[in-house]
């Protein structure tokens, strides 16, 4: 089996395609799942150049995915499901929004610091006006707030802040063993996202020290592209599953209702 778990769409105004075409690609490479996990909703209009509204989730996303469930039913499953932000102070309604529908699995990422879209190229200029070691600090301690809301299934792209080149001058080693730790406890997957090959930083996320401790602890994987473009499902994952094989055991998880199976990659 091999399945894209993060994958977008035009409704995100940042990602080209109709959500069918994400699909219909998905089955012409011969994938057995893909889930659709666009920009979830956010409350007070937070970032909503970058995502639906709740209007465009309830009119359009949610009732696209589920009819696109069943017209491709026995090719392909379609799992309904989002990529949510962790920002703080929105705990509260992204908790009652992700009850609210039977979602098969959310994605749990961090995108800001603050104020601060980090991952955005438009302000990248910010790194150079920050310490980046104190940058990566307040991403991992983002990271680790997340896992311990319990709020999601699978920790997207975890090393995100890499995404332009910059690196920490330490190692990070006891910072990412505390992280991991409770990612562990909260019982999530670490997803193995292959965007990042396509970023500056052309790397996977994350980084092997990341994967080793992982493997450590035993924290089962999930597969994604982060597409934003059709094309890109399932791109690059014959590098995705030598990973796997080396720090996964050859498995991944795979979610319908929120509830966590694992399966052979093949
Ligand atoms: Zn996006
Ligand atoms: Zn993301």
């Amino acid at each position: 089996m091999l399945v894209d778990y993060h994958t977008h769409n035009s409704l995100c105004k940042h990602a080209d395609g109709t959500l069918e075409e994400y699909v219909a690609h998905a089955v012409k490479i011969g994938l057995t799942e893909i889930g659709c996990s666009d920009h979830a909703p956010m409350p007070d209009d937070f970032d909503l150049q970058h995502r639906m509204n709740i209007d465009q989730f309830n009119r359009a996303y949610k009732p696209e995915v589920l009819a696109l469930r069943e017209k491709f039913k026995g090719r392909i499953a379609v799992k309904f499901a989002l990529e949510g932000d962790f920002y703080p102070g929105t705990e509260k309604y992204v908790k009652e929004f992700n009850s609210q529908h039977e979602f098969d699995y959310i994605i749990g990422s961090v995108h800001y610091l603050g104020e601060w879209g980090f991952d955005n190229p438009v302000f990248v200029h910010k790194y150079d006006e920050r310490n980046v070691d104190d940058v990566y600090d307040q991403y991992y301690a983002h990271i680790k707030r997340s896992a311990a809301s319990k709020l999601f299934d699978i920790i997207g792209h975890c090393d995100l802040v890499k995404k332009f080149g910059h690196r920490p001058s330490n190692n990070m080693e006891e910072v990412l063993r505390e992280v991991f730790k409770v990612v562990k406890s909260a019982d999530m997957a670490v997803e193995i996202n292959t965007s990042g090959l396509r970023k500056p930083v052309k790397e996977v996320y994350p980084n092997e020290q990341i994967l080793k401790i992982v493997h450590e602890y035993r924290i089962p994987l999930a597969l994604g592209s982060d597409a934003h473009s059709p094309n890109d499902v399932g791109k690059d994952f014959d590098i995705a599953k030598e990973l796997i094989h080396k720090y996964g055991n050859g498995r991944i998880s795979i979610f319908t209702q929120r509830q966590r199976s694992e399966v052979a990659v093949s």
